[in-house]
């Protein structure tokens, strides 16, 4: 009872959540075709039924009229034979079961036939309703004879109904069968496959368009119909998607790059090297490895950003980037932390030692030449290498032990590589400090020039002293330059002292000249920080106002770095030099870039030979060739040569030889405070006169 309803509740719900089509499609087909066939034979059967009814009734009337007439003569004649002749006819109508004959005069016996194949009784059967009693009064001549009895078969041509009927059947369910075959691959064809095919690129537009593994061919829709359309409609909706996704993508990775990478070097930034690092950390914790932290600094990039712009800067520091990450190994991890600084992780080392000749390494590709626009430029790099696990073990700890050990590097003169120990972190401490006395010492005269002359290689004569700058510190003693000089530079206070030394060399000259003392010319130092400031010719022009020095006594020694970065300010200040008529030198010649163009455009008085070239004179074939080379050069273009560094009568005769025009050196004398100086020309005074 209960199992229909919920059968039929079950597949209302089906139906409500959708039927997969092909079985919709099916259910259509089945119920629109079957049921008016169904309908139709019912219909059919009912009329056959009621036709076949009539039919038999009106030959069973016949056979009963027929019967009683055929029975009406033996009757009268009483003859039995012929009555049981008549009776066997009328059973031989299929539809006859039994006959009887009852006489009404009752001078004739009954009879009664009966099929002899049908074995019931007559009268249950006939009240069952399964026969069908039928009299017909037997007359002849007016009177009335017996009566005939016929029961007929009531279910005859029911079994021709019945055929009939399973003919229609199976006629129906052929049709059904037809239609469904012609109609279903129709069906599947024009319908369910192009649907299939919009399921799959409905899908495929999940993906959102950037699968590339989808055949783009396979959604061609060829068909004009309405899933043709819907099928190109979604192509072009695909294709706009793959379009919009590829943007985003681009969008996606330039966020990336900008999120992680700088933007000017393309190296990685520093958040995305925090996390490279810290990686690291984790990894040489667990396999017990060291790693090195490199902090470089380009010296003096400031100089070449503020003199040559800022696109000049940004190309320098582009094609360092470059350098690092061509000298580095895959293994390595460059990026720039800011500015002219930038961070290297060196992991995969065997011992610490490799470090520092990867600094080497580094020192050197960064100090090649580089192209910026017409000119060439030299720069150089200071480097601060700190040790996970031994110097720090957290990354902000390291990369500050880094910083710390470049700034060691600088103060030990740059273009160097230091290592951070925490016996630095002393000395570090020392330099601050200095710097901070450094400012006092100024200001407190605790600064002073010693002078080493410069004589006439051929006669000895005394043409020049050189002023060299001492600080006289109150604890540490009488310090050289090479102690305090970067951390001038470094903090600025070169300026300050540069302005001294101008004023304090150009006023011991002329205090000289008054007491009658020759020294000739004054040469002073200036360095190529210096040469970016302006404020140079007004203390130089102060200083010889103050002094009443003659501009043509006073000569500027410049290294090769100021022309490295020939900016407006420095070549205005020399011209402006050339103008007042003081001199000019280019200091340790031969060691930096020389470029013979701006010894021309420059025109420089004279070429002083690096100490190096005249050092190794005595075993070096290379460097007395180089001696003759500018010995040479200088005299095509008619400058003064100077020899620095002259330590043993050899180098002397040498150069003397090669045509060095003047000679300065420990051989000659060392820088000498003023008294000691006047005390060595008095004895060299005497020596000549005795
Ligand atoms: P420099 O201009 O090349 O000066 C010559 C340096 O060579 C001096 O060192 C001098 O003592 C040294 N020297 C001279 N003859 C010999 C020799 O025969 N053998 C050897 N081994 N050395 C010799 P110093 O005085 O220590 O100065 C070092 C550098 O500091 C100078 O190199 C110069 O670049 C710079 N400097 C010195 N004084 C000043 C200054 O007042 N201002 C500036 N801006 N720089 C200065
Ligand atoms: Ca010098
Ligand atoms: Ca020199």
């Amino acid at each position: 009872m209960n199992r229909f309803p919920l059968s039929f509740s079950s597949l209302r719900a089906r139906w409500r959540a959708g039927l997969p089509l092909r079985y919709t499609m099916m259910v259509v087909v089945v119920v629109g075709v079957t049921l008016p066939a169904l309908l139709l034979l019912t219909l059919e059967q009912e009329l056959a039924e009621k036709s076949q009814k009539a039919l038999l009734a009106q030959s069973e009337t016949a056979l009963m009229k027929i019967g009683s007439v055929s029975i009406a003569e033996p009757m009268w004649v009483v003859d039995r034979v012929a009555l049981d002749a008549a009776a066997v006819r009328l059973l031989e109508s299929p539809q006859v079961v039994a006959v009887r004959i009852e006489d009404g005069l009752a001078n004739t016996p009954e009879l009664e036939r009966v099929r002899p194949d049908y074995g019931k009784t007559l009268a249950t059967e006939t009240a069952a309703g399964s026969l069908t009693r039928r009299t017909q009064t037997v007359v002849r001549s007016g009177e009335v004879l017996g009566t005939l009895v016929v029961w007929f078969d009531a279910t005859y041509g029911q079994g021709l109904l019945q055929a009939r009927r399973s003919q229609m059947l199976s006629l129906v369910a052929l049709q059904v069968l037809a239609i469904l075959a012609v109609l279903m691959p129709v069906l599947v064809s024009r319908v369910l496959r192009p649907i299939e095919r919009l399921k799959e690129q409905a899908s495929a537009l999940l993906d959102h368009g950037q699968d590339s593994t989808v055949d783009r061919a396979r959604f061609v829709w060829r068909r004009q119909d309405e899933l043709g359309l819907l099928g190109r409609h979604l192509g072009r909706v695909q294709e706009e998607l793959r379009t919009l996704f590829g943007q985003l993508g681009t969008k996606n990775a330039q966020l990336q790059q900008m999120a992680f990478y700088d933007q000017l070097t393309g190296l990685p930034n520093r958040a995305l090297f925090i996390d490279l690092v810290q990686r690291e950390m984790l990894q040489a914790h667990r396999s017990q490895q060291q790693f090195g932290i490199f902090f470089i600094d380009l010296d003096r990039f400031k100089a070449v950003n503020d003199s040559m712009g800022h696109a000049a800067g940004d190309e320098l520091l582009i094609e360092v980037a470059r350098r690092l990450r061509d000298t580095l190994r895959e293994v390595d991890v460059v990026c720039r932390q800011s500015g002219d600084e930038f961070l290297v992780m060196v992991s995969d080392i065997d011992h610490w030692e490799s470090l520092g000749e990867m600094a080497e390494r580094i020192l050197r590709v960064v100090e090649e030449p580089v192209q910026l626009a017409n000119t060439t430029v030299r720069v150089s790099a200071s480097i601060g290498i700190a040790l996970f696990p031994e110097d720090a073990q957290d990354f902000e700890t390291l990369v500050k032990h880094a910083d710390i050990a470049v700034y060691q590097a600088k103060t030990l003169g740059r273009a160097r590589y230091s290592f951070f120990h925490s016996e630095l972190n002393f000395r570090l401490q020392a330099s601050l400090e200095l710097e901070q006395q450094l400012a006092h010492a100024i200001a407190h005269g605790e600064l002073v020039l010693h002078y080493q002359p410069q004589v006439d290689a051929m006669t000895g004569r005394l043409v020049a002293v050189e002023a060299l700058v001492r600080w006289q510190h109150p604890t540490r003693g009488l310090l050289l330059p090479g102690q305090f000089i970067g951390l001038a530079e470094e903090s600025g206070k070169i300026a300050e002292m540069g302005v001294w030394t101008l004023r304090e060399a150009c006023r011991q000259l002329a205090d000289w000249k008054a007491r009658g003392i020759h020294v000739g010319n004054m040469a002073v130092n200036v360095s190529a920080l210096e040469f970016r400031d302006h404020r140079l010719l007004d203390s130089l022009q102060a200083a010889l106002a103050a002094s009443g020095i003659a501009p043509n006594e006073l000569e500027i020694e410049i290294t090769e770095s100021v022309l490295m970065a020939e900016t407006e300010t420095s070549q205005r200040i020399i011209e402006r030099l050339r103008q007042l008529g003081v001199g000019i030198a280019i200091d340790d010649f031969g060691t930096g870039y020389s470029s013979l163009a701006y010894l021309k455009r420059l025109r420089p008085n004279q070429l002083k030979i690096d100490r190096s070239f005249v050092n190794d004179a005595d075993v070096d074939s290379d460097s007395r060739a180089i001696v003759r080379g500018v010995v040479g050069l200088a005299n095509a273009l008619g400058l003064n040569v100077v020899a620095e560094g002259v330590e043993t009568v050899e180098q002397q005769a040498f150069l003397r030889e090669s045509g060095c025009h003047t000679l300065q050196g420990y051989y000659i004398a060392r820088p000498l405070a003023v008294d000691a100086l006047e005390v060595w020309m008095a004895a060299r005074h005497n020596k000549e006169t005795a």
